[in-house]
């Protein structure tokens, strides 16, 4: 059985995002209702958070340009290694229902990130974007409910695309070169009283996602079959990234939201940064290009 650790007792109202950075060899995260980024050392122990003011960072992605990308519920801005922020695009800038979420890089550069509302139960209240690196926006789905994890086949043939409340992972085709994706349908679907919602695809296609109220984080195959479940002791799993210097650490993001006090003392860790070595390979995150 697959030992997880909770290595950051964080406590994050909402921790998102993770993404191994081989520049710092350091695991990036963000607490989004804490408006912050945080930069955990594995060599040391040491989690340093960055305080973004009123923005609420819902992603963060790595810039080939240096630093990062954070998606924020004004849009995208880039970050620089002094934490200077630069806006990138605007995003629903001036809708005060709704907030960036998760977001991932493709292979090609571009950014794909989506939208929810704070509030969560406004149906079809966000839209699915893709960035290219000319930070020219388009809307790719213009009504999803809590846009969620995002990854790709390892051919580049297929995008995997996640609203929370669908209880599905998706399936699209993709067009690498243009970057349009068509056809979707249902590839994954959970039971009832768990939400799939980060998503990770590893060296061998198989898909680790995480599981918001199912205190796991489940591997799919790419046909859709589950073949491994990584117990959690807290419940809000949100999202999963791999790294560490083998990209055999799979790191765990999870969301202290909402639970009452009795249920925050069940848990170990809610709201903490967890880390496991299940046993496979992870790939570097893509980056954005523009
Ligand atoms: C969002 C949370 C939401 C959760 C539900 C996360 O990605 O940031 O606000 O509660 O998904 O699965
Ligand atoms: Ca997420």
């Amino acid at each position: 059985m697959t030992q997880v650790e909770l290595i950051v007792d964080a406590r994050a109202g909402t921790g998102e995002g993770p993404v191994w950075d081989e520049r710092t060899r350091k695991l990036v995260w963000v607490d989004i209702p804490g408006c912050a980024v945080h930069h955990y050392d594995p060599d040391t122990g040491a989690d340093l958070a960055i305080d973004l003011g009123d923005r609420m960072p819902g992603c963060i992605l790595i810039r080939d340009s240096g630093g990062y990308a954070v998606g924020t519920q004004h849009g995208f801005f880039g970050m620089s290694d002094s934490n200077i922020l630069t806006e990138i695009c605007a995003i629903e800038a001036d809708d005060p229902v709704t907030r960036m979420n998760d977001g991932k890089c493709d292979r090609a550069g571009r950014i794909w990130a989506g939208t929810m509302a704070h509030a969560e139960n406004a149906p079809g209240a966000g839209k699915f974007y893709r960035i290219d690196p000319d930070h020219s926006v388009t809307t790719i789905l213009d009504s999803v409910t809590i846009s969620n994890g995002t990854d790709w086949s390892l051919d580049n043939s297929l995008m995997y695309y996640i609203d929370t409340p669908t209880q599905n992972i998706d399936v699209f085709d993709f067009d690498f070169e243009s970057g349009v994706a068509t056809n979707r349908r249902p590839l994954v679907q959970v039971e009832e009283g768990m939400w799939p919602d980060g998503m990770t695809v590893d060296v061998e296609g198989n898909l680790w996602l995480a599981l918001y109220g199912g205190s796991a984080v489940r591997c799919y195959s790419p046909a859709g079959s589950l073949m491994e479940v990584i117990e959690m002791p807290a419940s809000q799993i949100t999202s999963v990234a791999f790294g560490g210097d083998d990209y055999m650490d799979l790191y765990i993001t999870s969301s202290a939201k909402n639970l009452s006090p009795a249920e925050l003392d069940a848990e170990t860790g809610p709201g903490g940064l967890f880390v496991c070595r299940p046993g496979v390979k992870g790939r570097p995150a893509a980056t954005f290009a523009g």
